[in-house]
């Protein structure tokens, strides 16, 4: 072993740094892809402890790759170089400062969201946004590194509207503090901005320009009241300008849609779930007579062939929500049907759930793929997509690959559109740790398949080239987005000038951002 092993070995404890086979082909893949074979996983539990991995790891010039909960699929913390080490984040998940009176909330980055909302709600508190749909198990550090959206951000944008400062563990070990907190003193992180903004330029970074070790963000009173409209329409243009509408004028906190396929693949996997566990929620949350209202509109709420948007609507007062809920019908009456309003009304009772969606409810493979439009280009975009998907259709029945849609608003200012691919392969070592064990058995697995699983991958980076073509833009770039290509020069040089000054040695993360 090489003596930077030993010195972290001895540092952090031999259970803090794994070597064996298992663990580290488990942390070399993601939902979808085998990155470069690891050396070694290391699992700090406090910044020191991060401060001196990175330092130890620095001086041996070896490359770092840092993971959170490791539920993305874009190749971020899957190693380019091998014999990487693994930075693992997930046992830095301590609170740090909950401050009532300032109204901001300080953790370690390893938290997952799902914690972090169940230590605001005894206080009446969240944060704006307030976590991806795979928050149960995926972590602060990963979302802000992603800039990761859908928990509010209807209204609040994404992750990185709601942050206000950072501390970094730069490539050298040291640490660097964003936000009012790095005036020094007595200066708390209370505020984002004081001078240039330095908290921005580590959210969506992938992990390329250090480690997130704590992170603050502004807080907010809870909902006081909270209300739900669903509709479906004949055709996706409908549904886009429909939600653009919802997002114009800030009407919903979360604005989210399917098409037929997705629709179907979740009214299928709600049947092999617990629904009773839902429905004891539906019924805490929103009384007795919403939770009958989901047995009886059943799994058919929305008609087969619709295209369906979803909206969750809060406000202060009763009366706010109810001006709201007047203008999302009306939005929607223009231009589709009302339908139950079963599936938001889940959504807020179950928020956070184990990410067994990863596998179809037959057992199938899963991927997405998105791109963030602005309204005036959205409807277009679909159109574009659908086209492009259908000019492939005999191709795509041939290796089986289905595709579905969904959607959601971001802030007053756009769609993310999200085609979600479906086929048959065998499920990986990632997937069997990953999805609960009652899923995997209930869903089963297809035979192994890897010329389909080839076709997907390929598709997939078609797709993300197409949606930049069409103006849209990524989040969760990791090393399959790119970035640089077309980039304005000057914001590139100073990029390149910045990552150069925090890692000179190109060993954090590298491929990110590519
Ligand atoms: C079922 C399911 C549902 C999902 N729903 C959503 C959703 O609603 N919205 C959404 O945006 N995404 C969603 N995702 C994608 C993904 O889970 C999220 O983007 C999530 O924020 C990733 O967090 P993570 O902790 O798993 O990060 P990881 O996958 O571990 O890492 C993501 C990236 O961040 C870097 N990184 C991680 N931690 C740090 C750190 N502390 N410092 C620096 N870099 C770091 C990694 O190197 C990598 O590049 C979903 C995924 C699944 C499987």
């Amino acid at each position: 072993m090489p003596a930077w092993f030993t010195t972290l070995q001895v540092a952090l404890g031999a259970g803090a740094v794994a070597a064996d086979d298992a663990t580290l082909d488990f942390y070399a893949q993601d939902v979808f892809s085998q990155g470069e074979a690891l050396a070694v996983v290391v699992s700090p539990s406090a910044v020191d402890e991060l401060q001196l991995t990175v330092k130890t790891l620095a001086a041996a010039g070896v490359a770092m790759v840092p993971r959170g909960g490791g539920l993305s699929y874009t190749d971020g913390y899957l190693a380019r170089q091998k014999g990487s080490a693994l930075i693992d984040l997930a046992r830095m998940d301590n609170l740090v400062e909950l401050n009532t009176v300032d109204r901001y909330v300080t953790v370690e980055t390893g938290m997952y969201w799902s914690t972090l909302n169940d230590l605001l709600a005894p206080h009446g508190l969240r944060t704006p946004y307030w976590g991806p749909l795979s928050g149960l198990r995926s972590t602060i550090g990963g979302a802000l590194s992603q800039c990761s959206v859908f928990l509010g951000s209807g209204e609040y944008g994404s992750v990185g509207d709601s942050v206000l400062s950072l501390e970094v563990v730069l490539a050298d070990g040291s640490v660097l503090t964003t936000g009012s907190a790095a005036a020094g003193g007595e200066t708390k992180p209370f505020i984002r901005y004081f001078g240039p903004d330095l908290t921005g330029l580590f959210v969506g970074d992938a992990g390329a320009l250090g480690i997130k070790a704590r992170a603050t963000f502004k807080l907010i009173p809870r909902e006081v009241d909270i209300d739900f409209v669903s509709a479906e329409f004949d055709d996706p243009t409908a549904m886009i300008e429909a939600m653009s509408e919802i997002s114009r004028n800030d009407i919903a906190a979360e604005c989210f849609s399917f098409d037929p396929v997705l629709l179907e693949q979740r009214k299928k996997r709600m049947s092999l779930l617990a629904d009773a566990e839902t429905l004891l929620k539906v019924v805490k949350q929103s009384g007795v007579m919403a939770g009958l209202g989901l047995v009886a509109s059943g799994r058919d709420f929305v008609g087969e062939d619709k295209y369906s948007t979803h909206v969750s609507i809060e406000g202060k007062t009763a009366g706010e929500v109810a001006a709201k809920v007047a203008a999302a019908k009306r939005i929607f009456a223009a231009r589709g049907q009302a339908t139950e309003n079963s599936f938001p009304k889940a959504l807020r009772a179950m928020p956070f759930v184990a990410p067994n969606s990863m596998l179809g409810p037959a057992g199938e493979r899963w991927v997405p793929v998105h791109a963030i439009f602005p309204h005036s280009t959205a409807q277009a975009a679909f159109k574009t997509l659908q086209a492009f998907f259908a000019s492939k259709q005999s191709w795509l029945d041939e290796h089986q690959i289905r595709i579905g849609y969904l959607c959601t608003t971001v802030a007053q200012q756009a769609v993310l559109i999200e085609p979600v691919f479906y086929w048959n392969d065998s499920h990986t070592a990632y997937h069997k740790r990953v999805v609960e064990a009652d899923y995997l058995k209930k869903c089963g697995e297809p035979a192994a398949n890897p010329s389909a699983t080839a076709a997907v991958g390929a598709l997939k980076a078609e797709t993300a080239r197409l949606m930049r073509i069409l103006g849209g833009i990524h989040f969760q770039i990791g090393k399959f987005y790119t970035y640089r290509e077309g980039r304005n020069a000057a914001a590139l040089a100073l990029f390149d000038a910045i990552k150069k000054q925090l890692d000179p040695q190109n060993i954090m993360n590298p491929g990110v951002l590519k």
